[in-house]
């Protein structure tokens, strides 16, 4: 698959695109071009609203206050959105922060926060989270912005699976299994939709674990012989499951 574009600079901007477009920028978005990236007036960057691909832009500096972008062609068109969930136990906001930012590179479509026994976070911010959706988006020249949902307890969330989410897996970061080969795990696995899912710092409880063993769309997945942090853990997990059964083998 050809790399695209990565020189050139990416901005979200929520308006529609199409050839010709000219998009009034706000100062937030102006001074992130003209100060931060030091972008100067015809210089040529991307920009994405999430629904209509990416298209090629340039800055027009109208005055020192008014600064706007000119849509010129489309360079890719939207790709579907990604398929595969990652479920997580909030943690506290930096490494929360980090470990959404990873996701959404690892290629998250849907940001699915789960209160367990063990959680120490019981809130979050989606707002900032999904700013962060953005910022990962931006850098790493992700098309489709993965959603943030509210937290839901594991219980719920489990009882309503099968009827919610029909044929979809979860493929639950286990530490209790630390000999089993992952790999082979995943591979043995038949084509469906998929969902991550990553415990708290603390780990999760017994009952959660027994619980979570013991259902038939819930698949364990060990990680190797030592303890991650659950931040590494995510990217460790939505790794294999990427390669082996998601769109890095493809
Ligand atoms: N405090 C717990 C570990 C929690 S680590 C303990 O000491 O046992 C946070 C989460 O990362 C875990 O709930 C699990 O989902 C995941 N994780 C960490 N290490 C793992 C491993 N070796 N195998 C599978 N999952 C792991």
């Amino acid at each position: 698959m050809a790399r695209y574009d990565f020189r050139t600079y990416r901005l979200f901007v929520p308006e529609t695109l199409a050839p010709g477009a000219r998009l009034a920028l706000d100062r937030k978005q102006a001074n992130y071009l003209v100060n931060v990236l030091r972008m100067g007036d015809g210089q040529a960057l991307l920009v994405f609203n999430g629904r209509d691909g990416e298209w090629r832009a340039t800055l027009a500096c109208e005055g020192r206050k008014s600064h706007s972008l000119v849509v010129g062609e489309r360079e890719r068109a939207q790709p579907a959105p990604s398929g595969l969930d990652y479920l997580f136990a909030p943690l506290k906001q930096a490494r929360l922060d980090y470990m959404v930012e990873k996701a959404v590179e690892m290629g998250a479509g849907r940001i699915r926060p789960v209160l367990t026994q063990h959680g120490q976070v019981g809130r979050i911010n989606r707002d900032r989270l999904a700013a962060h959706v953005v910022e990962a988006a931006e850098q790493c020249g992700i098309l489709s912005l993965a959603t943030v949902d509210e937290p839901r307890p594991l219980t719920a969330l489990l009882e309503a699976w099968p009827e919610e989410e029909p044929g979809r897996r979860i493929v639950f970061c286990d530490e209790g299994h630390p000999g089993d080969d992952p790999v082979a795990i995943l591979a043995a696995l038949p084509p469906s939709p998929l969902a991550v899912l990553v415990g708290p710092e603390g780990g999760f409880s017994e009952a959660e674990q027994e619980r979570l063993r013991a259902l038939p769309f819930v698949t364990p997945l060990p990680l190797g012989p030592r303890i991650l942090r659950a931040d590494t853990a995510a990217v460790a997990a939505l790794a294999l499951v990427q390669a082996i059964l998601g769109d890095w083998a493809r």
